[in-house]
């Protein structure tokens, strides 16, 4: 039990204390914080400690995982014992009052494909007639290195990208102008802390610190364009969104699940018979505050671990401080697919919404916001957060 007074059903008790990165008024300097309850412990405060007065958690990150356990102990014994109360106190800021910023440095961002449902579902809707999975699906995670650049704190605006948003008419020009078909991708993003090169499947929870929730706002008309043959381009790389707060995997114990059984047998560096880690996320889409979709993570087909095995399996490193995200969670039904382009099968069926009107695509002035629970190692569920946006007419 903590000491810190906690709002009824908060999903940040003392079984979560993700880490962030903040600014408040009187305080010098960009923090780290931890999120209690609607409260915020300021860690360079309490514990005086240079490597958390700064812009990214990537400079703590780095020390490993015995650095994120002995920290995770001792803000668990400073929250809970009473003794500790009068030091501790006074550095706990209202969440309100603080401006929080995205908490990781992202030296790399890689974006996966890691749903099959999901990855069924776009198959048919850009490439019918043909088998929905491309033939290396079941063999690899498939993923792209986006943009890391344009990774940004939930909240900020989503300016509606430009771009040629399909093939010429007859010989002319490409049409150019403002997207016609903005879309969300719900998704989970994983957080590299300690570095390393060629890891294994086993060494996820030694060098992935967390985990938080990604919205990789897709232009489908561009997208659609542009991705043949080499992947996405400038259809994703205007805006990907994450959530403030990394909740590290040691909250996330009780969340551990199999993954769906694998349809054919893989190469031994993706092979996790032994220790898998599917988890099991419960992720919630709103459109203007109305739930339109409920993904659940656990049925993904690719983990995280499996991913870090693959984009490292060609010796490039994975650095502190970087982002690699699942790709869109879509689920067996309609009621758990995680953006319009499904929802709205490319446009072709509206989505109607409580208030009447329908959507095929965003309109400007639509705020999307994906948030998410898990189990929590003391029962009862922890939050993932949320991560949101709204739309911004074309500049
Ligand atoms: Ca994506």
């Amino acid at each position: 039990m903590t000491w810190v007074e906690l709002p009824e059903g908060t999903g940040f008790g003392i079984d979560n204390l993700p880490l962030g990165v903040f600014l408040a008024r009187g305080r010098v300097g960009f923090r780290h914080g931890v999120r209690i309850g609607d409260l915020v412990l300021d860690l360079f405060e309490t514990t005086g400690e240079r490597v958390h007065q700064t812009g990214a958690l990537d400079s703590f990150l780095i020390a490993g995982p015995g650095a994120w356990r002995d920290r995770r102990e001792q803000v668990t014994e400073w929250l809970t014992e009473e003794r500790h109360r009068a030091r501790v106190e006074p550095h706990l800021i209202p969440v309100d009052d603080v401006q929080l910023h995205r908490p990781i440095g992202v030296p790399n961002y890689v974006d996966f494909y890691s749903s099959r449902q999901h990855a069924e579902n776009v198959g048919r809707l850009f490439r019918p007639g043909t088998d929905p999975l491309p033939p290396n699906w079941l063999h690899l995670p498939i993923g792209y290195h986006g943009r890391p650049g344009t990774v940004d704190v939930s909240g900020t605006p989503v300016v509606r990208p430009c771009g040629q948003l399909g093939a010429p008419d007859d010989g002319g020009l490409p049409p150019f102008g403002p997207t016609r078909k903005l879309d969300f991708e719900a998704e989970v993003g994983f957080v590299v802390g300690a570095p390393g090169e060629r890891l294994t499947v086993a060494d996820f929870p030694e060098h992935v610190f967390g985990v938080c929730l990604v919205n990789d706002w897709s232009a489908r008309d561009l997208q659609a364009w542009e991705y043949v043959p080499l992947g996405p381009m400038l259809g994703k790389s205007f805006l990907t969104s994450m959530s403030p707060w990394v909740v590290p995997l040691a909250a996330l114990e009780a969340a551990r699940v199999a993954p769906p059984e694998r349809e054919t047998e893989l190469l031994p560096y993706l092979r996790d018979d032994g220790d898998p880690w599917g988890l099991d996320l419960a992720l919630e889409v709103r459109l203007n505050g109305e739930v339109i979709s409920r993904p659940p993570f656990r049925g993904t087909y690719w983990t995280a671990a499996q991913q870090l095995a693959h984009l490292t399996v060609n010796g490039a490193p994975a650095l502190a401080g970087e982002l690699f995200a699942s790709g869109t969670v879509s689920g067996a039904t309609r009621a758990e697919w995680g953006s319009l382009l499904e929802l709205s099968a490319n446009g072709a069926e509206p989505l109607r919404l409580g208030d009447g009107s329908t959507r095929t695509f965003l309109e400007d002035g639509d705020t999307v916001t994906i948030s998410a629970t898990a189990p929590g190692v003391n029962g009862g569920r922890i939050s993932l957060g949320e991560v949101t946006g709204t739309v911004q007419p074309a500049r």
